[in-house]
């Protein structure tokens, strides 16, 4: 499969999501881990009343919180977030954003006007413009938080998950990245590992 025509050469508004969730500075840990869980946000912008964005926070930050055994209800989002962000302009090439992603290994970045948040651009909202697969509706796919693997529920047995890259399972399904709705879990590979992390950094009582 060859990159798409159009491909990266189109900016950044035409693939942003503007449908963005955004936390505050003082917006509690555990009510962005719900918002997390919901599987249609793998990291939220932190923004300051006028929606000037002050930061990030993802899934890995407060993973890392959990590991040094910090209590999240403890926690604001200004405490754990990745200040400050790398953002882009609307205006801003496909091919610059992923250059930003790849130097500063980010999966997503916020998409400013005078610096103020307009849209979220991630990993699949470019990917999906490089391939020309064609696209069924409402692909839901539970993606595991720390490989970032897939589970490919056509081809899975009861039992016996097959848990794949995205890119694999795109190829294998011809489908678009667009198209999926990913719900976030830990895979059978990963879970006994992070409970067994969880469990070593909780101080006893
Ligand atoms: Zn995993």
């Amino acid at each position: 499969m060859a990159m798409k025509d159009k491909g990266l050469n189109q900016v950044a508004s035409e693939v942003m999501n503007p449908r963005v969730i955004t936390a505050t500075r003082g917006t509690n840990v555990n009510i962005l881990v719900r918002q997390l869980l919901t599987g249609q946000f793998s990291g939220l912008p932190v923004v300051e009343d006028d929606g000037e964005v002050v930061g990030i926070v993802s899934e890995f930050d407060v993973i890392q919180a959990l590991l040094n055994g910090q209590d999240l209800t403890m926690l604001k989002a200004e405490d754990i977030m990745n200040t400050p962000a790398v953002c882009v302009t609307e205006e801003s090439p496909l091919i610059h954003v992923l250059q930003l992603m790849i130097e500063h290994r980010i999966i997503r970045l916020p998409v400013v006007r005078n610096r103020k948040l307009v849209g979220m651009i991630s990993r699949p909202n470019i990917l999906s413009q490089m391939v020309d697969v064609t696209v069924p509706k409402a692909h839901v796919l539970p993606v595991c938080y720390w490989c970032e693997r897939i589970c490919d529920d056509v081809q899975s047995q009861p039992h016996q998950e097959i848990w794949c890259d995205l890119a694999e399972y795109l190829q294998r399904h011809g489908v678009s990245s667009v198209e999926i709705t990913f719900s976030p879990k830990f895979c059978p590979s990963c879970a006994p590992v992070i409970r067994h992390l969880m469990e070593g950094s909780t101080p006893a009582h």
